[in-house]
């Protein structure tokens, strides 16, 4: 982390207790919770969480919540819902730089089949703050899902197999067994 970065967070959490008084105010019963949400939106004024289901919502809040008191690591939004017209302008570009729709499966999904569409996807920064919720978010019901993207974590009631990318599925087998394939069949 560079000396910065170091700087900035360390602000954060001085701003983050220092709002706990205002908090307390306005939230007498969750003033640390709050503050921490305020500091954290001041910290990553570009982080939008609006759209997103409130189950993961209410998950992440929550997570970094107990990042940011319990462990001083700060856990900003980089993407969390996007709309049906978003998501297909991303894919299509992604289609467009790689070449094919296999290739861009591997980063990108169409709408149908995006969790940040239903809500339920947040890409997450920084790489410190993704790690703590690799170790933690499971309490919250967040799992990271992609082997590829360190970034991308989801809200589920049942922890899912990690995938090595998004193209990938995960099944059952007859005998069993867990089966990953590396693409949906075409
Ligand atoms: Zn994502």
């Amino acid at each position: 982390m560079g000396i910065k970065v170091r700087v900035l967070a360390g602000i954060t959490r001085v701003v983050g207790v220092l709002l706990v008084p205002v908090a307390f105010c306005r939230a007498p019963g969750r003033a640390r919770f709050v503050a921490c949400q305020w500091a954290l939106g001041m910290r990553f004024p570009a982080e939008d969480l609006r759209g997103l289901a409130p189950d993961a919502l209410a998950a992440f809040t929550r997570a970094r919540a107990e990042a940011f008191w319990r462990d001083g690591q700060l856990i900003g939004l980089t993407s969390g819902h996007r709309d049906a017209v978003e998501q297909h302008r991303i894919f299509g570009e992604e289609v467009w730089r790689t070449g094919s729709v296999e290739a861009a499966r591997r980063r990108v999904l169409p709408p149908e089949e995006s969790s940040h569409v239903r809500g339920l996807a947040l890409d997450v920064r920084p790489t410190e703050g993704a790690q703590w919720l690799e170790r933690h978010g499971a309490r919250y019901g967040l799992y990271r899902t992609y082997d590829n993207e360190w970034w991308h974590f989801e809200f589920r009631l049942v922890e899912p197999v990690r995938l090595p990318h998004p193209g990938a599925a995960a099944w059952l087998a007859e005998d069993g067994g867990l089966r990953v394939w590396g693409s949906w069949p075409v």
